[in-house]
């Protein structure tokens, strides 16, 4: 599946990371290892450090302690960039006057590799639509991307991560905004990515809803990391890891999709 000089089966790997950003530690001995073919779902309430993670994973911040390897090459000499593709969930934030169609929101992917200001060749023009089509969003290409729902947009940009052909990646809370029939859908294309296309995932959310009908294995943050292992162990002790991890009514948070119930208040 994976079609690059693939050395490792080891996608991430964190040791012992502690992070801070100002005096009180925010993550603390974070050890994780996501292998090539994974489909994480890291779970977190608001506040655990879920994005501080990510933004380690990403170099933006530098860890107090610890280390990180992508790719089995230590984030200090990783040069692979292009192989991980990420989606936040601020990129949902087109309005219905951004005049651009799927189209050109996808083909944006490709800057970093083409430049802004050279024409798209017949093949990259060809990597787009893949990308679309991966996303199953082919007809709406031509669609104004301000007339698409939440979720459709999401898929939008999970499209336009996926056009530099990524073997990782990272999606930040993806479905916020998204009502609960399409989170279903749409964690059902992740899925296919996962295991039609090979790519690993790192799905990241404080809503643990459906997710684990289709992760893969699961990791719950709360500045340590209180569980990772696949997903039939994390549902065998599920209640208990979620009043850990939230400390408060488990039911409400496991059975019901509404984001709202899942908010709880940062410190
Ligand atoms: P999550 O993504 O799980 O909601 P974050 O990683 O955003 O959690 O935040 C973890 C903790 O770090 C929170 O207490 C938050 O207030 C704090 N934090 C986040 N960003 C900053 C920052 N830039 N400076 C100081 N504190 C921050």
């Amino acid at each position: 599946m994976g079609h690059r000089h693939q050395l490792t089966d080891s996608v991430i790997q964190v040791n012992h990371l502690s992070f801070k950003y100002t005096s009180q530690y925010v993550l603390e001995d974070i050890t994780l290892h996501v292998r090539k073919g994974a489909f994480l779902g890291l779970v977190g309430p608001n506040g655990s450090g879920k994005s501080t993670l990510v933004k380690c994973l990403l170099g933006i911040q530098t860890p107090q302690q610890g280390d990180i390897s992508l790719f089995g090459e230590p984030l200090k000499k990783f040069s692979g960039w292009d192989r991980i593709g990420y989606v936040s969930q601020k990129a949902n934030s087109f309005n219905s006057g951004f005049p651009a169609t799927v189209f050109e929101v996808v083909s944006m992917g490709l800057y970093g590799k083409i430049g802004l200001f050279r024409f798209l060749t017949k093949k990259h023009k060809q990597k787009v639509y893949e990308a679309i089509e991966k996303v199953e969003m082919s007809a709406y290409t031509n669609e104004n991307i301000g007339n698409l729902s939440g979720g459709q947009q999401q898929r939008v940009f999970i499209a336009r991560a996926l056009v530099s052909d990524p073997d990782l990646l990272i999606l930040d809370e993806p479905t916020v905004g998204v009502d609960v029939h399409s989170v279903q859908q749409f964690y059902t294309m992740l899925k296919q990515l996962n295991q039609e296309h090979g790519i690993t995932l790192v799905l990241i959310t404080h809503d643990i809803g459906a997710m684990t009908d289709y992760v893969t294995d699961v990791a719950c943050l709360n500045k340590h990391l209180h569980f990772h292992g696949d997903t039939d162990t994390f549902t065998e002790s599920e209640n208990e890891m979620m009043s850990t991890l939230y400390g408060h009514d488990v039911h409400m948070l496991t059975h019901n999709h509404d984001h709202s119930a899942c908010e709880v208040p940062t410190s």
